[in-house]
């Protein structure tokens, strides 16, 4: 029998829009973690987001990540596991940890609540609902409650250090969706869990959601990976990388002919030169 790699990691883009220099890092960052430990590096597509989702980009990541020289192993799809998600938040509603929110976005917007780490973060309004099987709501995890109960909890990020849970920062986020059986944050924790990934990487952009992913993995009892946040890469004015704001995507640099084995090596420098 082999034993299993010692170092698994994932880069688990959404087939919502076309990637970019920052995801290029992004997975590079994982791949290359995983391929110096003698490690596993996988691909899992985060589809879930039903309409904006579209199989179409799932492939042509596939051919970016090839053009960067990289080498993965595909799991499955976020759609393909919404069984697990459903019977997760199943558990979490036995145990009391999440509340039904009917609030429309409106709503929501107009409570004035606090701002956090990512933008407004919710009162609590509905706190304390009972659940009813017949009126389609959002599930909020309650996370006083969750605190209540497992007390302090830490997590390591092999750049901060030890950091402990504070998952307020970003209030009583919604595990389970109206339409949907997981939103992100109970989604990648199961599916961490599941795929084996032992060391999660990802943008320092996601650093306040890893508090709520370490809360979640105490109540349904899943391990514990280690984390990397890493720099965001930014553009020459500062400027987070998006789509939006006009930068191409790895698509267009792929067809107009870049050389993906120099991007990538530019990028493994830029990183070892920006000093993390
Ligand atoms: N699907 C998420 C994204 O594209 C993944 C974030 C993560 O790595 O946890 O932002
Ligand atoms: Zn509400």
């Amino acid at each position: 029998m082999t034993s299993p790699p010692s170092i698994v990691t994932r880069f688990a883009p959404s087939p919502n829009g076309h990637l970019h220099l920052g995801h290029a890092f992004s997975a590079i960052y994982a791949h290359d973690m995983a391929k110096r430990a003698d490690g596993e590096f996988l691909l899992r597509i985060e589809d879930i987001d039903g309409p904006r989702s579209r199989p179409e980009f799932a492939d042509e990541f596939r051919r970016d990540l090839e053009w960067l020289g990289l080498e993965w192993r595909d799991v499955a799809p976020q759609s393909q596991r919404l069984d697990s998600y459903e019977a997760m938040a199943g558990q979490l509603v036995d145990m009391g940890m999440v509340y039904p929110c009917t609030c429309t976005r409106a709503e929501i917007a107009g409570l004035k609540d606090r701002r956090g780490a990512d933008g407004l973060v919710y009162a609590g309004s509905c706190r304390g609902l009972p659940l009813d099987p017949d009126r389609p709501a959002a599930l909020r995890l309650d996370i006083d409650r969750a605190m209540e109960t497992l007390g302090e909890l830490i997590w390591t990020d092999e750049e901060a250090g030890s950091v402990i849970a504070d998952p307020r920062e970003l209030g009583d986020v919604v595990l389970v969706r109206k339409d949907l059986p997981a939103s992100y944050h109970l989604a990648a924790t199961i599916d961490d869990a599941a795929d084996g990934i032992t060391t999660v990487t990802r943008g320092t952009d996601l650093f306040s959601s890893t508090h709520v992913h370490r809360i979640l993995q105490e109540l349904l009892e899943l391990p514990v990976p280690h984390w990397h946040h890493h720099p965001v890469l930014l553009d020459d004015d500062g400027q987070k990388l998006a789509k939006r704001r006009g930068s191409p995507s790895l698509k267009d640099r792929r067809e107009s002919g870049e050389d993906g084995l120099s991007l990538a090596e530019q990028l493994r420098m830029q990183h070892m030169q920006s000093g993390t």
